[in-house]
């Protein structure tokens, strides 16, 4: 798995050249796309089923789109901030990991906005060392996105990856009494699970665009969305989706 965690770093690696005013969402997922070809990896989004399939390899999402944004004519400009999410399949085996980049300088409360949602990630990578049950990071990172005054996105959740890039257990970026009841697990050796908090500069409320796809905030303040695939070890959480020297996406 980290042979095609490292392939999705590279991938966003070359797509974050291309985050610049004027670049089309399009010719960014074209990139990553001919990035996976050619490495005889296959996307994990393309064809992925809705009401109508995913028609891309790269869910982009622009400002208030939260996620599963859909590549298309509409072309960056300064002030936007820009999540790309893809993983792919090598070998049999699956990476999935998101990043929102702002294109050119953002307003301040928006680059707070993004460092926040990053930090939440790495937190929660932290607290895999140290606690023994999903629900104790969980709450944890829901406490410091509010702490930060800032909102998750429950709508969504990080899951389990492995063979199939959707896979159980569903990973929450809070914790409910529902969770707790029925979905909270252990973290142990061999767990791989897709962290990816999804934040909101205002209420954590989305809402689904007529595309079927692309989602937005409901208030229509951005939105910031980060995420790792992550292997339970003896020794601890290991990131997939950094780079060869551990650098981040
Ligand atoms: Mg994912």
């Amino acid at each position: 798995m980290r042979q095609a965690g490292l392939l999705v770093w590279q991938a966003h690696h070359e797509a974050a050249a291309l985050v610049q005013p004027g670049v089309t969402t399009a010719e960014i997922d074209r990139v990553i796309e001919k990035f996976f070809a050619a490495h005889n990896a296959t996307p994990l989004f393309k064809g992925v089923k809705g009401k109508v399939p995913f028609p891309a390899v790269t869910c982009i999402s622009i400002n208030e789109e939260v996620v599963h944004g859909i590549p298309g004519a509409r072309r960056l400009k300064v002030g936007d901030v820009v999540s790309l999410d893809t993983g792919c399949k090598l070998d049999g085996w699956c990476g999935d990991a998101a990043v929102t980049r702002a294109v050119g300088p953002v307003a301040p409360e928006i680059q707070r906005l993004l460092d926040v949602t990053k930090a939440t990630l790495h937190l929660s990578i932290e607290l895999m060392k140290v606690k023994s049950r999903w629900s104790q990071v969980a709450a944890e990172m829901e406490k410091y996105v509010h702490d930060h005054g800032f909102h998750v996105v429950e709508t969504f959740v990080g899951h389990g990856i492995g063979r199939e890039m959707h896979e159980e257990p569903q990973v929450p970026n809070f914790c409910s009494k529902q969770f707790l009841k029925k979905g909270d697990f252990d973290l142990r050796p061999g767990l791989v699970i897709a962290i990816e908090p999804m934040v909101n500069m205002g209420t954590g409320k989305v809402k689904g665009l007529s595309d079927h796809w692309t989602q937005v905030t409901k208030d229509g303040r951005p939105s910031a969305h980060f995420e790792h695939t992550v292997a339970m070890t003896k020794d601890g959480p290991v990131p997939l989706t950094l780079g060869p020297n551990g650098e981040d996406v």
